[in-house]
């Protein structure tokens, strides 16, 4: 295929989620700002399977998912899609034995405060007997979400809520849904397998080679092709920056289970702590994804599909598994010369936090700004790798720390996730920092942080952190208070439960 000379020709490699949903945004917003002059193509391998799986994400897709165009109920029918509210960890803090179910929530609406005031601080002014479960006391979330409601009132605008929600999906359906929409509308789907490509003197991409002998020629190239990496890394010289010394599981084990009854359809997923790993529980309309990640250093495959088998309460013989490795981490250079890496080829973190399609959604809102002005000559990959390093290093400090807090000792994976040398130290700053404050708007940079002060409350006072213990209380009437928080509390909940369906009604 020859390249247009007026128009930017965009060529995408893989056909996965990284793929299409590059295709969708790019094609949707930056057509728009070039007047239309900017061409894509979407080059995937029929015999390469998609990775299959990333069915849990977190609320930025709902604004990506309209930039796209997208209507949203139309999405949810096609996706198989089911709101989520947060996540529940059950079993985190202590082994099972000990605390048999103990859970807390990670739900993803704002906390309610009292007069502005930081909960945290409100939160550390009481005593030990009045702390039950920071989640339940500063959100209502966590009820709305066991009350089988919706995020949304019936009359809210797509993409809207009374509270604040994401979605499960089902990773298949999405590619199809956005072939559906896109291919052959604004984007041009080519199907061969990439075994080489072409440079100009400059290191540039100039065309890309398919098996069949086809080349096809673009101005920029945007790799797809999950763990291959098979463009941003074609010289094996990308360095790759290995996190599996902080996060250990590298391995997973998946099954699907129907839903036969449908008030079984939960807004929030369920990860169970396990001896060397968790266990991620997704309701989607027709079915459950369950999938146990887990370290190989720790347990082997026999054992952790039977833990898989025990937690869906179904003998291992009647489960139909699947196993996938994974190599956490990414890659230092994401954007080289004129090719970025998207998705899994730019680096996988485990999906405790569901970050994997909010890291391809961010790279996707970044190039938006940054491509027009490399079109025009400006060179901003150092920024775009500086930004996306700061997502991955902000993600990777707020995995570890559920795993540093927790007091489980019902295996090495567990004490081993303690052990100082394998916390960052920008997680052992933060903690260090809390011993005697906690966790402030003032710590986090708001604009490339996916998880800020509130987050670390969720996480940090769900798993008991009492660090808080010596933090200096702002107001001393604490019966005032959270008398004052009740009322506030109540407002809201009366707010969002007025209007809002079973979650069930949407689907
Ligand atoms: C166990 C696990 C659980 C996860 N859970 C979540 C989750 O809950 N939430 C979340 O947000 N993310 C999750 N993720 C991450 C999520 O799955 C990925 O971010 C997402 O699916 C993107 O994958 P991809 O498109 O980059 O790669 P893939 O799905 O692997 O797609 C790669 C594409 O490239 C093509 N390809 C490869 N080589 C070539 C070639 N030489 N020529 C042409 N085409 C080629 C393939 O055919 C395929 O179409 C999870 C990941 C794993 C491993």
């Amino acid at each position: 295929m020859k390249k247009d000379n007026n128009s930017h020709h965009i060529v995408i490699v893989g056909g996965g989620t990284a793929g299409w949903l590059s295709a969708a945004f790019l094609s949707s917003q930056l057509k728009n700002r070039f007047q239309k002059n900017v061409n894509i193509t979407l080059v995937e391998a029929s015999d390469i399977a998609t990775i299959g799986v990333g069915e849990a994400t977190i609320p930025s897709l709902r604004q990506t998912l309209n930039a796209c165009g997208l209507d949203e109920r139309e999405f949810l029918k096609a996706c198989d899609a089911t709101f989520k509210h947060g996540i529940e960890f059950i079993q985190w803090r202590e082994t099972p034995a000990i605390a048999l179910a103990e859970s807390y929530f990670h739900p993803f609406g704002d906390l309610v405060s009292v007069e502005g005031h930081n909960p945290a601080h409100q939160w550390s002014k009481l005593g030990k007997d009045q702390r039950e479960d920071f989640a339940d006391l500063f959100s209502v979330q966590p009820e709305i979400a066991k009350l089988g409601r919706a995020p949304k009132h019936t009359n809210d605008r797509p993409y809207d809520g009374a509270l604040a929600y994401a979605y499960h999906l089902d990773a298949g359906k999405l590619v199809e849904f956005l072939k559906a929409k896109f291919r052959d509308v604004s984007v041009a789907q080519i199907i061969g397998k990439v075994v080489g490509a072409l440079t100009s003197e400059n290191g540039n991409f100039t065309s890309i080679q398919l098996d069949d002998e086809r080349s096809i020629e673009g101005d920029f190239f945007i790799d797809c092709t999950g763990f291959a990496a098979r463009l941003i890394n074609a010289d094996q010289e990308n360095e790759f920056i290995d996190k599996s010394s902080t996060l250990f599981v590298n391995r997973a084990v998946t099954t699907r289970i129907p839903v036969e009854d449908r008030r079984d359809i939960i807004g929030y997923t369920k990860c169970t702590a396990q001896t060397a790993g968790w266990i991620w529980d997704i309701a989607l309309q027709t079915r459950r994804g369950i999938g146990h990640v887990f370290s190989t250093r720790h347990m082997n495959d026999d054992d952790a599909v039977q833990c898989l088998a025990n937690y869906s309460g179904k003998p291992i013989e009647d489960l139909d598994v699947r196993f996938l490795d994974m190599k956490t981490g990414y890659h230092a250079h994401q954007w080289r010369k004129n090719c970025v890496a998207v998705g899994l080829s730019s680096g996988f973190l485990e999906p405790l936090e569901s970050t994997g399609i909010y890291l391809i959604e961010m790279a996707n809102w970044a190039l938006l700004d940054m491509l027009p002005r490399f079109f025009s000559g400006a060179q901003p990959q150092e920024r775009y790798n500086e930004a996306m390093r700061l997502h991955y290093e902000n993600i990777v400090d707020f995995l570890k720390l559920h795993y540093c807090l927790s007091k489980r000792d019902d295996g090495d994976f567990w004490t081993e996730n303690r052990e100082p040398q394998t916390i960052p130290e920008t997680l052992k700053q933060k903690l260090h920092q809390w011993q005697n404050s906690v966790p402030s708007v003032y710590d986090f940079d708001r604009r490339i942080q996916c998880f800020s002060e509130t987050n670390y409350q969720y996480v940090l006072y769900g798993m008991g952190w009492a660090g808080h213990d010596r933090a200096q209380p702002l107001n001393n009437d604490i019966q005032q208070m959270l008398d004052a928080l009740a009322v506030r509390r109540e407002r809201l909940r009366q707010f969002v439960l007025r209007d809002t369906q079973a979650n069930i009604d949407f689907y």
